[in-house]
């Protein structure tokens, strides 16, 4: 059954927001800040082959899979998308998303720049990317280094890797430098909010409008 004229302008379809950048540039804070006042968008958890890092909880910020787990998962097509970072294997798995994005909620992905290419190619209407980059690398080692859970080896290796991501930097559709927390959180809140309206996301919209124009 179709709902009310009167509710025409309310139905929309969901959309798909990913934060990318280098780690240590602060997408996950930014993630959680951004989650605590949007209650129709919901984090998509990711599955991974790397080990729990102190305090990181099962189902909450990951699912923890082995590497004969997650290629299973993979083969029968339980991820959207997967992709390697450092030797590990990280997915989206894709129900939640599809029964997401159905309901027109909207999900928010912390995936590197492969996944947001893959899932960009899996919906190509339904992804709003946006790149976070570091004011410099100096701060970006530094960051890395003050969350003192990784080693100085894997240190290294992500300030490594962080080049290797930024430089895909002009793959999404909006980038955004990341120097100030409060200004970041309400760009994307921003951002977040103009895809909502935007035309193709309101299925109802013309049937509203003609009616709106009925004499
Ligand atoms: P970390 O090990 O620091 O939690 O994550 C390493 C990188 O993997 C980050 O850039 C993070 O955004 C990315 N990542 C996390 N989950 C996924 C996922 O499901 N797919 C892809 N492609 N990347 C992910």
């Amino acid at each position: 059954m179709n709902p009310p004229a009167s509710n025409a302008h309310a139905e929309r379809r969901g959309l798909c927001l990913v934060l990318s950048a280098a780690p240590g540039v602060g997408k996950t804070s930014v993630s959680r800040s951004i989650l605590e006042t949007e209650p129709e968008l919901s984090l998509s958890i990711s599955a991974t082959t790397r080990q729990p890092r102190p305090g990181e909880v099962e189902g909450v910020h990951y699912y923890f899979h082995t590497p004969e787990t997650f290629t299973a998962v993979a083969e029968a097509g339980g991820f959207i998308e997967h992709a390697s970072f450092l030797g590990r294997h990280y997915g989206t798995p894709r129900e939640p998303v599809e029964r997401q994005l159905a309901a027109g909620r909207d999900v928010l992905f912390d995936i590197e720049w492969q996944g947001h290419r893959k899932l960009r190619a899996a919906l190509p209407q339904d992804v709003v990317g946006i790149f976070l980059l570091p004011p410099s690398m100096a701060e970006l080692e530094r960051r890395l280094r003050n969350r003192a859970q990784d080693s100085d080896e894997e240190i290294a290796r992500r300030v490594e890797a962080a080049r290797d991501e930024i430089v895909h930097w002009n793959e999404f559709d909006h980038v955004l430098v990341n120097r100030d927390f409060d200004r970041t959180v309400a760009e994307v809140r921003a951002i977040l909010h103009a895809a909502r309206s935007h035309r193709t996301r309101q299925p109802r919209l013309p049937g509203f409008v003609a009616e709106l124009l009925q004499r």
